[in-house]
């Protein structure tokens, strides 16, 4: 998607170890217009899958989700990150290793929101070594779910998390594909929307 592109152009930062931060559009000031524009993309690139359920993971995944899921007439779940006094029912457990902070998680979604009925599309911010979005595929498992597709805003493709999806017999759909964060520098790939 172009526009990410030009946007990842002009307001990323490349942090050491391979960090890309887009804290003024997507994981702390978000840009609603571009979020809808991503949402919808999605749901388009996915319309024939006939999908039942969007699925992310809190916090930056919701805003895109919410997006496609509006479209797609759908609700939208995010698996959460910290189990809430609220969440007295059957759960979905998987654990994830987080790329960013360093540390595994437990990440959960009510047995009520998910079945073997579903057809759903993940949806994500960034796809590194792909452990996040396997820790939603797990989930879905669990309901007895199918996951249709993987939606990701940026995919940087010198980590492994695409191939392990692929390898899943999985699509994955990036809007933005980063080659390379090396010396300050990012370089992209074509993005596959
Ligand atoms: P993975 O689970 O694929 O290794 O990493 C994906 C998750 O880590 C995303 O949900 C995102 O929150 C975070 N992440 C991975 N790489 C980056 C990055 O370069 N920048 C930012 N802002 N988040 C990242």
């Amino acid at each position: 998607m172009e526009e990410l592109v030009k946007r990842i152009q002009q307001d990323g930062d490349v942090l050491g170890d391979g960090v890309l931060k887009v804290d003024s559009l997507i994981n702390h000031q978000v840009d609603p217009e571009l979020m809808e524009k991503m949402g919808h993309l999605f749901a388009e690139v996915f319309a024939n899958r006939k999908i039942t359920k969007v699925v992310t993971i809190e916090s930056s995944g919701i805003a895109p989700a919410i997006f496609c899921a509006r479209q797609l007439g759908v609700p939208m779940i995010f698996a959460r990150k910290s189990k809430s006094l609220t969440m007295n029912e059957e759960l979905l457990t998987a654990s994830v290793y987080s790329f960013t902070k360093q540390v595994t998680s437990t990440i959960s979604i009510s047995r009520k929101f998910l079945n073997e009925s579903d057809r759903v599309l993940i949806i994500d911010d960034f796809l590194a070594n792909g452990q996040a979005a396997k820790g939603l595929i797990e989930l879905c498992q669990q309901a007895g779910a199918s996951v249709e597709g993987i939606g990701i805003l940026i995919e940087k493709s010198f980590q492994d998390g695409r191939q392990l999806l692929e390898e899943m017999g999985l699509e994955v759909v990036s809007l933005a594909r980063i080659a390379s964060l090396k010396e300050g520098e990012v370089t992209f790939l074509e993005a596959d929307a």
